[in-house]
C-alpha cells in the first residue's frame, strides 16, 4: 500500500505565493486520473477493517494541513473521480488562530532571502548577543535535500530552537509588517471554515487529528505532548470528527508521542518517511511518499 502526502492544491499561475511548494491543479487531476487507472485509490476506512492487508496496488491519499485548497480543488476532483482522502487538521486554526508554520512559510515566499534573513539576524541581536547569534547561525544552517542553509536557519530558529514566547512574537512582527493581509484574512484565505469541513465529512471525506498548534512534537515533554494531541482530539471530537486517524508534523515523534496516541484511541498514525507501506503492524508509523517527490515513473518503482 502507498500512502500519498499532499499539502498545497491550487493554481500557481495566479496565486499571490508563486514560491509556496505545491502542487499545481492540473498536475494534481493527472495525478489521480494516473493512481486510477494503475493503482487502487482506496477508501480510507477500509484500513480501519480488521481483516484488511495491504495490498501492492493499493494508495491512500492524504491531505495535510486543511487548506483551503483542499476545499476548493482537491475535493470537486475527488468527488468527480468518486474517490475519498484523509484531510488532517491542526485545530488551532478553528478557534481563529494562523498556524506558525504557515506564517513561516508566507513569509519565506513573499520576502527575498536575504531580506528576510538579514532582518532575523538585527532582531535576534536585540535579544541575543553577538555570540549566542553566531552559535545559533552556526548550529542551524545546515543546508537538506529540500532547502538552502539560510531557509533551514530561518525555518528552525522559527519553528522550534528560540523559546515560545520570543518565537511566536518575531512571527508576528515580520508577519504584521511584510504580508499585506491581516490574521483574520490571512486564516480566511489559508484554511477550511467549519462548514467546508462539514460539508466534505457529510459527502464521504476523512478528516485526521494533526495536533493543536503544529509543533515538532520530539522536541516536546510528554506533558506538552499530551497536551497539544488532545486538544486536537477534542476539538474534532466537537465537530463530530472521532479521529482514528493522525499525523505527525514536520514527521516529528518519539515513544512518548506514540503511547499518547495509544491511549487516546488513535488507530493509525501517519509519517513523512518516503516509503512505501508493506505492513499495517506499525499503526503508528505509516510512511507516505511526497506527491512532489513522485513521477508516474517512480511511482512504479515502488511496485
Ligand atoms: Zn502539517
Amino acid at each position: 500500500m502507498k500512502a500519498i502526502m499532499y499539502h498545497y492544491v491550487r493554481d500557481f499561475g495566479t496565486s499571490h505565493f508563486k514560491n509556496i511548494k505545491g502542487m499545481d491543479i492540473s498536475a494534481f487531476e493527472k495525478q489521480i486520473i494516473y493512481l486510477k487507472s494503475n493503482y487502487n485509490i482506496i477508501d480510507p476506512s477500509l484500513i480501519l477493517d480488521a481483516n484488511y492487508l495491504p495490498r501492492d496496488k493499493d494508495v491512500i491519499l492524504t491531505f495535510d494541513d486543511g487548506y483551503r485548497d483542499h476545499f476548493d480543488y482537491v475535493y470537486p476532483i475527488l468527488k468527480k473521480y468518486n474517490l475519498s482522502g484523509i484531510f488532517f487538521l491542526s485545530t488551532a486554526v478553528l478557534h481563529n488562530k494562523a498556524l506558525l508554520v504557515n506564517q513561516i512559510q508566507h513569509l519565506l515566499a513573499f520576502l527575498p532571502l536575504d531580506l528576510l534573513y538579514d532582518e532575523l539576524i538585527c532582531l535576534l541581536n536585540q535579544s541575543y548577543t553577538e555570540d549566542e547569534v553566531d552559535n545559533l547561525v552556526f548550529d542551524y544552517s545546515k543546508e537538506s535535500r529540500y532547502d538552502d542553509a539560510r531557509t533551514i536557519f530561518i525555518k528552525k530558529i522559527l519553528q522550534f530552537v528560540l523559546p515560545d514566547e520570543i518565537r511566536i512574537g518575531l512571527v508576528k512582527s515580520l508577519f504584521k509588517k511584510h504580508i499585506p493581509l491581516n490574521e483574520n484574512d490571512f486564516i480566511d484565505y489559508l484554511y477550511l471554515s467549519k462548514n467546508q469541513i462539514e460539508e466534505m465529512k457529510n459527502n464521504g471525506m476523512y478528516f485526521g487529528a494533526h495536533t493543536f498548534s503544529h509543533p515538532h512534537l520530539a522536541e516536546l515533554n510528554y506533558k506538552n505532548q499530551l497536551i497539544e494531541i488532545q486538544r486536537s482530539i477534542d476539538d474534532l471530537a466537537g465537530i463530530g470528527i472521532s479521529s482514528d486517524f493522525f499525523c505527525y508534523p514536520y514527521g516529528s515523534y518519539n515513544d512518548d508521542t506514540m503511547k499518547i496516541l495509544f491511549n487516546l484511541g488513535v488507530k493509525f498514525a501517519f509519517t513523512t518517511d518516503p516509503k512505501e507501506c508493506r505492513s499495517l503492524d506499525s499503526n503508528f508509523s505509516i510512511p507516505r511518499l511526497d506527491c512532489n517527490d513522485i513521477t508516474s515513473e517512480q511511482l512504479s518503482k515502488y511496485d
